[in-house]
């Protein structure tokens, strides 16, 4: 009956958003204790989470330890092998385990109601980004996974980041046209190799994109392959410029 409870709770703050924060007391989406206002952590959760802040690599936001490791042009060691086909990209989290406790439950087990949380997150880090696009795109699921997971948690936060920004989104102007593997024990390079080509603009979209300044939103960027494919065919297909806003960024990469 609790379980029941919760995840039509749940349901139902997402669902109907603001009218029923207005009606539940606010809680943290993580560990259920009240907070001060709606989509917010509680402070212990909150002091868990690592923002990515400088330095870090001027185009794909790798964070760095120290400046020292930033490549002649403020970039990272895989920037410069296999430059990316975005201008820019910039996460708002470490991936590490704190952000885990948000990003997978938003991810795999249907908690929709982190979407908000995680795009106020990814409003700040953005907010150079955001001001510049024309458009925001999320990273596409295949058809089939979309089918499993019924949802594109990118999606969801295209659509949270558009609405704080006021700011037109194209939820489905790029496919995935090709079913890739789960990259996770890829090297960077077999990543890029698996990813390429497997996106495409969908011809009936193209008038959306041809002149525009994208913004491309994901959850997770790793290597940066997924976004570096996603860029290619959205500048195929007339694109201005590309950039990337990730809720969370993996810090060390597979640099293979
Ligand atoms: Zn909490
Ligand atoms: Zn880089």
């Amino acid at each position: 009956m609790l379980l029941v409870r919760n995840r039509l709770g749940r349901g139902l703050r997402y669902a109907a958003g603001w009218a029923v924060d207005s009606v539940l007391p606010p809680e943290c989406p993580i560990c259920r204790t009240l907070t001060d206002g709606p989509h917010r952590l509680c402070v212990a959760c909150f002091s868990g989470i690592t923002f990515i802040t400088a330095p870090h690599c001027l185009c794909c936001g790798l964070p760095f330890a120290t400046p020292g490791e930033a490549g002649p042009h403020g970039t990272c060691l895989g920037c410069i092998r296999r430059p990316p086909r975005f201008n820019r990209a910039r996460a708002a989290l470490r991936y590490d385990e704190a952000s885990q406790r948000l990003i997978l439950p938003f991810k795999h087990g249907d908690r929709t109601e982190f979407a908000p949380v995680l795009a106020a997150m990814m409003a700040r880090a953005g907010a150079g980004l955001l001001a510049e696009a024309d458009a925001l795109l999320p990273v596409p699921l295949h058809r089939r996974r979309l089918v499993s997971r019924r949802y594109n948690q990118a999606g969801l936060l295209a659509e949270q980041l558009a609405r704080r920004a006021g700011c037109r989104w194209l939820p489905d102007a790029l496919m995935r046209h090709r079913q890739t593997v789960q990259l996770g024990q890829l090297s960077a390079a077999a990543r890029g190799e698996e990813v390429a080509g497997a996106f495409r603009v969908r011809p009936d979209r193209q008038s959306l994109i041809d002149g525009r300044r994208l913004l491309l939103i994901d959850d997770v960027m790793t290597s940066g392959a997924t976004a570096s494919a996603c860029a290619a065919a959205l500048l195929e297909a007339g694109a201005k410029s590309v950039d990337v806003l990730a809720a969370a960024r993996v810090p060390f990469p597979g640099r293979g």
